[in-house]
């Protein structure tokens, strides 16, 4: 059996207890090297085989998963965050399927949650923002039409965007002819949650000098909109006028 796990966005005790389970007791660990925690790999059983996925091709990747399976041993493949999000792990359940390997999936903390959590950030404030748009910049990897970063800008909500640290004046560029004004805050979120965390809160106008200053060129998260401001408008869940299905709102 093959376990896909999220490790997490980075800090060790940021795995699931779940997941924390599947890695104690796989024969086998295949981990996104660099963006893994190694310290997650100290708690593996003796005798576990340990692969970074970071120099395997796909094939190489589900032959150990094959080899594992066909000696009756469990694999841990452990993706950095949630799997579920710019993971390729699709095209290895497709893989998996083809060759009749039963797989479950467990969940994990993303990046763009840690980076919430470290930056003290309300994604969703009431009359600031109510969307969040998870999205990338086209790099060498291309995204498709009708999701460029011009067009995602007219909505003007919550933006975070993943592997695009190296793509910072584009960003700028698409983001400003899409509709956000240049003063738009913006923070960079660098290895958010590890021992080498970095938050840098700046603006959108100024979002390619602060990337070039600090050298920040990958791990990074870019989140962009109001939200940053941090003031919030009061939520009606916890107004004391507003009625809910648990509580009785006052009148007047
Ligand atoms: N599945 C992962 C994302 C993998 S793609 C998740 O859910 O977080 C890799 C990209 O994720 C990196 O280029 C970076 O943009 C982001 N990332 C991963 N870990 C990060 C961290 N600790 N801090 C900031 N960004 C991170």
């Amino acid at each position: 059996m093959v376990h896909f796990v999220g490790a997490g966005p980075g800090a060790e005790d940021l795995i699931t207890v779940r997941g924390r389970r599947l890695v104690r007791q796989a024969d086998v660990v295949i981990y996104a090297g660099s963006l893994v925690n190694p310290g997650l790999l100290c708690q593996v059983k003796e005798g576990c085989r340990i692969y970074d996925s970071s120099r395997m091709t796909l094939e190489e990747v589900v032959g150990v998963m094959k080899e594992a399976e066909a000696a009756g041993r469990d694999t841990v493949r452990l993706h950095t965050g949630d799997p579920s999000l710019y993971g390729a792990v699709r095209e290895q359940m497709d893989c998996l399927e083809e060759a009749d390997i039963p797989y479950d999936v467990c969940p994990g903390v993303s990046s763009f949650f840690g980076a919430a959590a470290s930056l003290h950030l309300e994604y969703t404030l009431p009359e600031v923002s109510q969307t969040v748009i998870l999205t990338r910049a086209e790099g060498r990897t291309p995204v498709p039409e009708g999701e460029g970063l011009r067009s995602l800008a007219a909505h003007k909500g919550t933006m975070v965007l993943f592997l695009s640290a190296s793509l910072a004046t584009k960003v700028k560029e698409e983001l400003l002819a899409g509709g956000y004004g240049p003063q738009t805050p913006v923070a960079i979120a660098y290895k958010a949650t590890w021992p080498q965390e970095r938050l840098i809160r700046t603006t959108l106008e100024r979002l390619p000098e602060e990337m070039e200053r600090n050298k920040i060129r990958k791990t990074a998260l870019i989140i962009v909109g109001e939200v940053l401001h941090g003031t919030a408008a009061r939520s009606k869940l916890y107004d004391p006028g507003f009625t809910t299905e648990y509580r009785k709102g006052r009148e007047g």
